[in-house]
């Protein structure tokens, strides 16, 4: 009598050890996938801003071949929104600021402009490669994510297996 409690108890606890491992196995395949999933985000958003980037460089690089007017303040008025030159050639901005305008066309840029321009799209390259090496890592993580919750949900089916073959016993 006592050998058959034992037994019968033996097989549930065993059982029991390995029904809670699988759900615990599918807690940690369902907690994988919901990290995984706001990784997934981050990833998108980082590309998306390095698209957004690359857009305003090609822009920029745009506008530059073109040549434009530019104020202190970052205004680009059109050539007939300049006051005249005064004694000294110098154009002014009229958008309230009235600050210096100077004209920046890459074909003539020199010195300091040439420098300083080269210098901000050396740097907004660099911001975009970043941006693009952080959503490059994220999404490892994010393969890593779905990869370790196989690996639960793997683990928890041959819990499952195991526990129901004790039944049998
Ligand atoms: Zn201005």
């Amino acid at each position: 009598m006592l050998r058959i409690i034992a037994k019968w108890w033996g097989k549930l606890s065993y059982r029991w050890k390995h029904e809670v491992d699988a759900a615990k196995d599918d807690l940690n395949a369902g907690l994988a996938l919901v990290l995984a999933k706001g990784r997934e985000e981050e990833v998108k958003e980082a590309f998306a801003d390095a698209d957004r980037i690359k857009e305003h460089i090609a822009q920029e690089m745009k506008a530059l071949e073109e040549g434009y007017w530019e104020c202190e303040d970052g205004h680009r008025p059109h050539k007939e929104e300049l006051t005249p030159s005064d004694s000294e050639g110098k154009f002014r901005c009229v958008k309230d600021c009235g600050k210096d305008v100077r004209y920046l066309k890459m074909s003539e840029l020199t010195g300091k402009d040439k420098y300083e321009i080269e210098k901000e799209l050396k740097d907004a390259r660099t911001v975009e490669e970043n941006k693009r090496q952080f959503a490059e890592g994220k999404k490892k993580e994010v393969e890593n994510g779905h990869a370790t919750a196989e690996h639960f949900k793997g683990r928890a089916s041959n819990n499952r297996e195991v526990s129901d073959r004790l039944k049998d016993l």
